[in-house]
């Protein structure tokens, strides 16, 4: 079910993870638990989820010191965070978001709100979770549908790079490593060459055709799509001409 956003839950207290886990898997979320810093480090090694809930007070290694280290770090750096605390100072709510986190909900928390901001977060940062068409510079992508067109021209693309380009445009200008592309596009636990990565990206260049130039390699980095290409994109109408 790769279309349901997996959410890593991140508390050392059993009643509340089961309480929020319960309550995401009703609203279409695929919750993992971690129970404290060392197992919550496990699974983003084998997998990256979605969305992190990261509960503050934790047994040894804080919520504050994980959510630093993973922002510091390129393969999750821009994975949506939210902390979750039973504190409610100002200060510890700045600190919080300064640390990296996304959003910030203070104990005791209704469900309703946990869901609201969750779908908030990851609207704003992934909004190819969020199951919205999304268009850059004319090159609209419609999940629902999964029409892609180019200057309202429809265009071909496989599943692959259906997705792969979903990824690019729900964050559109952001570099992406190959191995991040690997980790969000193909899945979890799927050990590919990073070759292969360059193998779409040269079919979906070839599908996209006219607008294939929005998707640039960004030497030494990675790829990224981008609405300002250094190659112009030409309008169709020239290209036929
Ligand atoms: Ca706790």
């Amino acid at each position: 079910m790769r279309n349901m956003p997996a959410v890593l839950v991140v508390e050392d207290e059993p009643a509340i993870a089961e309480l929020i886990a319960v309550n995401l898997r009703h609203n279409g979320f695929r919750p993992t638990w971690a129970m404290d810093s060392e197992s919550a480090q496990r699974e983003l090694d084998a997998a990256l989820p979605d969305l992190i809930l990261l509960d503050w007070m934790l047994p040894g290694e804080s919520g504050l010191v994980l959510a630093k280290r993973w922002r510091a770090n390129p393969r999750t750096k821009a994975i949506p965070l939210i902390m979750l605390t039973a504190r409610g100072d100002e200060s510890d709510r700045v600190a919080g978001l300064d640390a990296g986190a996304d959003d910030y909900i203070a104990k005791p928390f209704s469900t309703k709100e946990l869901l609201a901001r969750i779908r908030a977060v990851l609207r704003r940062r992934a909004p190819e979770q969020a199951g919205e068409s999304i268009t850059i510079a004319g090159l609209s992508l419609d999940p629902a549908t999964h029409r892609v067109t180019f200057q309202d021209q429809p265009l071909k693309l496989g599943p692959t790079e259906f997705k792969l380009l979903h990824y690019l445009m729900g964050s559109a200008e952001r570099v992406h490593s190959r191995a991040q592309l690997l980790d969000k596009v193909w899945g979890d636990h799927v050990y590919i060459e990073e070759r292969t990565v360059d193998v779409h990206v040269k079919r979906l260049r070839e599908a996209l055709a006219h607008a294939g130039a929005m998707v640039e390699t960004v030497r030494g980095a990675g790829y990224r799509l981008t609405s300002k290409p250094e190659i112009a994109v030409l309008p169709i109408e020239k290209l036929s001409a």
